[in-house]
């Protein structure tokens, strides 16, 4: 019971180390990837399982690209910017003073607790 809690712990901070200084977003598979370079044991699931951990500490949020989880380990309020050409994900900083303002939503009737968006479009390498 003991050793399997540290091997857990281990697991957890081999996945983070793979993620936390991560700015191209990447998908399970693909932090899986880079995982097992290190610790060829783990499994999908498991590298699944404990990016959801950290996404519930709130270490990691998820972009949802599609149909598609990414993560990212910038939590500061940002936004997104996708590539529909090659799937990059680009942070940009929307001034947070700046209010998004819906006029199709009956004001008295919806709270906006939080917002996500997302520009789609071609990133610089693809242009062209
Ligand atoms: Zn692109
Ligand atoms: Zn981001």
């Amino acid at each position: 019971m003991k050793a399997n809690t540290k091997r857990q712990t281990r697991q957890l901070q081999v996945i983070w180390e793979a993620i936390k200084d991560e700015k191209s977003h990447p998908s399970a598979d693909q932090v899986y990837e880079k995982v097992r370079r290190v610790m060829p044991s783990v499994s999908l699931g498991t590298v699944y399982r404990n990016l959801q951990k950290l996404v519930a500490d709130e270490k990691l949020q998820v972009v949802t690209v599609g149909r598609t989880q990414r993560f990212d380990p910038t939590v500061e309020k940002h936004e997104h910017f996708i590539c529909e050409a090659c799937g990059r994900v680009y942070d940009f900083f929307v001034d947070s003073k700046r209010k998004i303002f819906s006029s199709s939503l009956p004001s008295e009737a919806f709270t906006v607790t939080s917002h996500q968006l997302a520009l789609y479009g071609k990133c610089k390498s693809c242009q062209g």
